[in-house]
Formats: C-alpha cells, sequence, structure tokens
C-alpha cells in the first residue's frame, strides 16, 4: 500500500511531472483568458453585477497564481493540490447556480461539465495514473454529490430552464458514464507512459538499468549530495565467461548472466545503484559510502557471487568475478574519471589473477584486516 501511495522515484518521470505541471498551468489560464474575453464580448453586462465580476477577475488570477506554483513548486504535492483545486471550483461554481435558484444551471450546464473533463484528460500529463484515477473518481462524486442535492430541493423532471433546457435522466447518466470513461483513459495513458519509460531504460536479459539511465541517476545523486559527500563505485568482470560459453553454450551462458544479475541486485542495498555495463560487466554506485567500506562489501559481494549455482548441461558450475573499486571525489573530479581510475583497477585484477577486487591501497589493507 505504501508503495502504491509513495512518490515516484524515477527522475526522467519526476521531471515529465514537472514539466507537465507547467504546461497544464499555461493551458488552464489559456483557456480561463479565452473564456472570459468570449463572455464579455457576448455579455458585456456581465462585469455590472458582483459574481460576474468576481468570476472575470478572480479565475484568471487564480489560474496566473498556479502557474507560478508550478514553476516554482517541485514537489508532487502541487500536481494533487491542483487537479483537486481545478475540479471543486468547477463544482462550486456549478453550484452558484443553485444558490442563485438557477439549478438546471447546475446539473445541466453543457459548457461547465465539459471542463470536467479538460481536467481530468490535463491530469494524465502529470505521468501518475493514482493522480488520474483521483482527478476523474472526485469529479464523478462532487458531480453526482451535487445531482443528489439539486434533486433532492427540487422536482427535477418539471423543471425547464431556456438556456439550459429540461432534465432528461438518461443523458445525465449517459454524460456521468462518459467521464468515468475518460477517467479510465487517462489512468491508461498515465500507466503505459511509465510502463515506456522503465522499458528503455533497462536490460532485457537481466532486468537491470542500462548504462545510460545509470549514468543519469549517478549525475544526479552527485548534483544532490554535494561536494562533501562521497560517492563509492565498483565494476564487476565475470572471470573466463568467453571459455564458459564455449564450453556450456550461449543459452547457458545467458542464464547464467541472469542468475549473477539477480543475485548481485539481492545483496546491495535497495539504495544502491546497479546496471550492466557491457557484456558481462556490471557497475554499481553506492551512494554516501567511504571506499574503504566499499571495498569490504564489493569483497563480500565477490565471495557471494561465487557461489550462485549455474545450471548447464554438464551439470552445476560456478563463475567467479574480479572488481575494480573506486570513488568520487578521491579518485577524479567527474564521474567518468573516476570510471577510468576502477576501470583500470579491474584490469589490474585481471592481471594479477582474477577472482579478486582492486581498490585504492588503503582501502584495500582494510579488506585484507577485516
Ligand atoms: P576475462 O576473465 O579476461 O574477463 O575473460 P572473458 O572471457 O570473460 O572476457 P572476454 O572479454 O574475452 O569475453 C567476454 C565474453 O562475454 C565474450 C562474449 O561472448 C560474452 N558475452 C557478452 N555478452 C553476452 C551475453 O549477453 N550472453 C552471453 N551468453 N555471452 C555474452
Ligand atoms: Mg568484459
Ligand atoms: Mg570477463
Amino acid at each position: 500500500m505504501r508503495a502504491l501511495l509513495s512518490a515516484d522515484t524515477d527522475q526522467a518521470l519526476v521531471r515529465a511531472r514537472s514539466s507537465g505541471e507547467v504546461l497544464v498551468g499555461a493551458m488552464r489560464l489559456g483557456l480561463i483568458m479565452t473564456i472570459v474575453v468570449t463572455n464579455t464580448i457576448f455579455d458585456p453586462s456581465v462585469v455590472t453585477h458582483p459574481l460576474g465580476v468576481t468570476l472575470t477577475f478572480a479565475a484568471p488570477l487564480y489560474a496566473l497564481a498556479m502557474l507560478f506554483l508550478a514553476y516554482r513548486v517541485q514537489g508532487s504535492w502541487i500536481s494533487w493540490a491542483s487537479c483537486a483545486v481545478d475540479v471543486t471550483l468547477i463544482t462550486l461554481t456549478l453550484s452558484l447556480f443553485v444558490v442563485n435558484g438557477k439549478p438546471m444551471g447546475a446539473i445541466n450546464n453543457r459548457f461547465l461539465f465539459e471542463t470536467y473533463a479538460f481536467v481530468a484528460i490535463n491530469s494524465t500529463l502529470r505521468f501518475d495514473w493514482r493522480l488520474c484515477a483521483f482527478t476523474s473518481a472526485l469529479a464523478v462524486l462532487q458531480y453526482v454529490g451535487l445531482s443528489y442535492y439539486v434533486a433532492a430541493h427540487w422536482d427535477l423532471l418539471s423543471l425547464t430552464s431556456e438556456e439550459f433546457g429540461n432534465f432528461a435522466p438518461r443523458s445525465h447518466v449517459f454524460r456521468i458514464i462518459v467521464l468515468i470513461g475518460v477517467g479510465a483513459t487517462t489512468v491508461a495513458a498515465a500507466k503505459w507512459a511509465r510502463h515506456l519509460r522503465l522499458m528503455v531504460g533497462t536490460d532485457h536479459l537481466t532486468g537491470l538499468s542500462q548504462r545510460r539511465p545509470f549514468l543519469e541517476r549517478i549525475e544526479e545523486e552527485l548534483a544532490r549530495s554535494g561536494e562533501r559527500s562521497t560517492l563509492s563505485i565498483a565494476l564487476f568482470d565475470v572471470d573466463e565467461f568467453k571459455r564458459f560459453n564455449d564450453r556450456f553454450g550461449h543459452l547457458a551462458g545467458d542464464r547464467a548472466l541472469q542468475l549473477l544479475a539477480q543475485r548481485l541486485r539481492k545483496l546491495v542495498r535497495t539504495t544502491d545503484l546497479v546496471a550492466r555495463f557491457g557484456g558481462e560487466e556490471f557497475v554499481v554506485a553506492f551512494p554516501r559510502m567511504d571506499v574503504a567500506r566499499a571495498a569490504r562489501r564489493v569483497n563480500e559481494l565477490r565471495a557471494d557471487l561465487a557461489q550462485v549455482s549455474l545450471p548447464t548441461t554438464e551439470g552445476v558450475q560456478h563463475l567467479t568475478v574480479s572488481a575494480g573499486v573506486g570513488s568520487w571525489p578521491e579518485d577524479g573530479q567527474t564521474f567518468d574519471e573516476v570510471l577510468g581510475r576502477v576501470d583500470e583497477r579491474l584490469y589490474e585484477a585481471k592481471r594479477t589473477g582474477r577472482n579478486r577486487i582492486v581498490g585504492p591501497e588503503a582501502a584495500l589493507r582494510s579488506v585484507q584486516d577485516a
């Protein structure tokens, strides 16, 4: 349940939601300004009664304030708040007709009813299906509540209005069904956007992140944790994997990579970032972990991976890995520089016998002492 309600951590989705909020803010302002101007052209007297003046000026001010907030606020709460407020303001505007003794203006108002759909469809631009479901559900609930209130206080079937027509129960129900349908479509669209985003950055064989999204997340991690923080990196390479492939076949090789990747993912913390970097190379980033601790951890991972049972046509086999370890900012100013140093250490581990790790001197001493 908590996972269902927690905010998305995928940075690309967070960025998409944030820019979607600004886009919706601009569209809201555009729509409200167009309506206000058109309304004033059709009926200049609108600015002569207090309610008309309030709406003519309050609505654009609201839209401006929301656009400003969309620019300034990064948290996901702004999207939830703006959807809830948009829907509620439509319902309140419809309620004004009830207050003014025009119940048909509330429940037969085609134009204002369609603005519910405008808000619901725009919720998709925040790329969060829960928000889409919430927005449409809120609109349906409020509209049904308003209809119920009107039905409880007026005899609907005898009501007529020159401007808003007569009450037709079937059209009323269909209108609500269409709004539910719009909600279902927005939920599906937001879910697909998320699915596509996650699929694009994921390696098909192992299910791990690919190189590019991994590098993007590292950059965000470095930007977030600031100058004084440390980030350790390990690059793993499976030993003699070509021989394994040649002896047991490519399929067994694929299965071995899957099993090693699964075990690696399971062994690290959820905050550590793991990616498949190349054929049989994996990289792990340990945020806020110094290199001595990381080296001990990587050595444990090396020992663990050597225990993974790999099924082949000739029975269960095992593979070993070598790893290079380093850290930012000690091993370089940029992440690429650090990775370069870590890669050199990985080759040193290969040259000096495989099934071992190489890191900075002090870190290795701490591994030996452990
Ligand atoms: P070293 O210990 O020096 O790393 O030797 P190695 O044989 O592991 O290294 P080398 O780079 O010579 O060979 C890597 C092999 O990994 C060659 C390639 O066929 C295999 N490989 C890369 N990607 C995949 C894959 O997705 N599936 C399978 N089955 N094999 C792969
Ligand atoms: Mg390799
Ligand atoms: Mg290898």
